[in-house]
């Protein structure tokens, strides 16, 4: 199975790249982007900075995980077939020692540093790049040093109390026992994950909870610390649970998750509210401004949201991967694929400068083409050479569509091409190119802010009266029957702009609103600050109108110039009625309360949040005054 998730037992059968393959469409313009461009960049920028040079024993430069860029470029290539994946991966494998160790910053030197080394996340990484590289083309001189490498970190951990101040090792030796069978594979991760919290590491400056070693994983009640090492200790954990059928600890993840989806997670299915740590805050510490929301905290909560998924079936995971995907994912490449955002704030009141060379911060009012720490940019291109292995899932009965995107789906004898402009139309057909001879159904998940509309009544249905669906949970179920090629089911979500508000207790962005538009949170963005976002205050007595991309492109106030993003990005617009209400310098931002009088009304037109920054500097905020 090409997919790099494969559990032995839970609700759901992943379907990886050899049963899904995308074809044009929102997703599957990005992996082509990825393809044709990401992976090349991230390529050139690695030589340039003498990352993979570590591995011919150059002068060592880059940071002490700079390996890890390496090993995740791998899994992409992996994932895409890359012709390049053999060169790289020689440079790679010249590199390990004879028993196995195999890293460029600590080789003769090795474990002195659990807390800041990542000696134990490179191997992690390392892991996941030959499992990804084995379960799509096969064995490679690339398997045989992971199994030497992953052996070794057997021998030495074993026994002992040791963990890696970074998590990723955990996830990526369940995956090798999955796929290998050995058993030794998951005993290491499970007692890695279990080792976490009694306490394992030493105190630092910023506290043990910046890398989960504050209290045992089964007894949190919250993500907390740094973002992205909770996300990825938070996956290792569910592989362990669901491979040593360990119910607690499955449901302990699973209550931590619920209280920080609730809690602790931007609009955009951002993660990580505060800069110090790159950490998550308090419960509804979420400020739009000071947001971190780092890319990688990002893909990890989709990375947690599909195993959560495959383990329990409950569509929940699946709603937020969606979210974290379109909002937070998608925002973070430039639509050239030649830059990114690593922090994802949702709002940005200077414009930031155009980055082009490598950002040696989190830069967060522009993307940059690299940085010194450049976890987010390789992340990604792994992550969209793996996409194919989020979009659906198999049940003994049929095939569960949990993002719809233009692709096609083949599965045990039934094969079908689903049929959308989703997330831009609301239409989704289900067309059937090839079917067994027993019955099944197809699934559709249902978002929650379609859950109200599209009851079976409401969804076009083409041909016999067995092809309507009926609603179970929060997805639409056609069949189960027997399908002929040809047919063709179809659903219609109801995309109309909303407002959303926040709870209350948010205080961060109280008495604003944001708008959403199917799965897709739209921001206003001003060039240069051409409408002062700061001042603008809009009118919720109308709702938010749909405008289509074509007739904007007049760059009127507030609007982007015309998109220039992949082909099939028939990116729609929505407009709000809004007015300004500027203040007086008095010499000091505060005033007497009372009314101030608005001036100016105006339209303000919003993008969908992912596009924002593409178009030269710019402000940009999510949430807006709402009065
Ligand atoms: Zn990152």
């Amino acid at each position: 199975m090409a997919n790099p998730v494969v559990p032995s037992s839970g609700v759901l059968t992943p379907l990886g790249l050899d049963a899904v393959r995308l074809d044009p469409g929102f997703w599957g313009d990005r992996r082509t982007l990825d393809q044709d461009v990401i992976i090349g960049h991230c390529l050139e920028w690695m030589d340039k900075l003498g990352w993979i040079g570590n591995f011919r024993s150059e002068p060592r430069r880059g940071r002490e995980f700079a390996d890890s860029e390496v090993y995740k470029l791998l899994e992409a290539m992996a994932w895409t077939g890359d012709r390049r994946f053999d060169e790289l991966a020689a440079t790679v494998v010249a590199a390990q020692e004879p028993d196995g160790y195999l890293n460029t910053r600590w080789s003769g030197d090795r474990y002195r540093d659990f807390e800041w080394g990542h000696e134990l996340y490179c191997a992690g990484h390392l892991i996941q790049a030959g499992v990804a590289r084995w379960r799509t083309a096969g064995e490679h001189p690339l398997t045989d040093a992971v199994r030497l490498a992953a052996d070794q970190v057997c021998r030495r951990f074993m026994e002992g109390h040791e963990v890696c101040g970074h998590p990723e090792i955990e996830m990526a030796l369940v995956e090798l026992y999955r796929l290998t069978g050995a058993e030794r594979y998951l005993e290491m991760a499970r007692r890695f994950v279990e080792r976490r919290g009694r306490p394992a590491l030493a105190d630092i400056e910023l506290g043990r909870a910046y890398f989960q070693d504050d209290v045992p994983v089964r007894r949190a009640a919250a993500f907390g610390g740094h973002a992205v090492r909770a996300m990825y200790l938070a996956c290792g954990a569910v592989d362990v649970a669901v491979e040593t059928r360990d119910a607690e600890l499955l449901a302990a993840i699973e209550a931590q998750w619920e209280h920080t989806v609730a809690r602790r997670t931007h609009l955009t299915g951002g993660m990580g509210s505060r800069h110090t740590g790159e950490s998550f805050g308090e419960d509804f510490e979420l400020p739009p401004d000071r947001a971190y929301a780092e890319t990688c905290a990002g893909i990890g909560s989709v990375m947690l949201a599909h195993r959560l998924l495959l383990a329990t079936g409950r569509s929940r995971y699946a709603d937020q991967a969606e979210r974290t995907l379109y909002n937070l994912v998608a925002a973070s490449p430039a639509l050239d694929g030649r830059s990114f955002f690593y922090a994802n704030p949702l709002h940005v009141r200077t414009p930031g400068r155009v980055a082009e060379d490598v950002s040696p911060r989190a830069e967060s009012a522009s993307r940059a083409p690299w940085f010194q720490v450049s976890c987010c940019p390789t992340n990604l291109a792994r992550t969209f050479a793996s996409l194919p292995a989020y979009v659906a899932t198999a049940t003994p009965g049929g095939i569960q569509i949990h993002h719809p995107t233009a692709c096609e789906i083949s599965h045990d004898g039934l094969t079908v091409r689903v049929e959308t402009l989703y997330p831009w139309s609301g239409s989704v057909a289900v067309r059937v190119l090839e079917a067994p001879a027993d019955p099944r159904h197809v699934s559709l998940r249902l978002p929650p802010w379609a859950a109200g509309a599209p009851h079976p009544g409401d969804t076009v249905s083409r041909g016999p009266e067995d092809l309507t669906p009926v609603r179970r949970g929060s997805a639409l179920v056609f069949g189960e029957r027997v399908w002929a090629p040809g047919e063709v089911v179809a659903a219609e979500l109801p995309m109309e702009a909303r407002w959303v508000r926040p709870d209350p207790r948010v205080d961060a962005v109280r008495g604003c609103v944001a708008v959403e538009r199917g799965p897709l949170v739209y921001c206003a963005e001003s060039p240069r600050d051409e409408v002062r976002l700061a001042e603008v205050v809009v009118d919720l007595s109308r709702p938010p109108a749909e405008r289509t991309g074509d007739e904007l492109r007049s760059g009127a106030a507030g609007d982007a110039p015309a998109h220039d993003g992949p082909p099939h990005d028939g990116v729609v617009r929505v407009e709000v009625r809004a007015s300004r209400r500027p203040e007086g310098d008095n010499g000091r931002p505060y005033a007497e309360a009372g009314d101030t009088p608005r001036e100016e009304e105006l339209t303000l037109r919003l993008v969908p949040y992912h596009r924002w920054g593409n178009h030269g500097p710019a402000t940009m905020r999510v949430w807006l005054p709402a009065g």
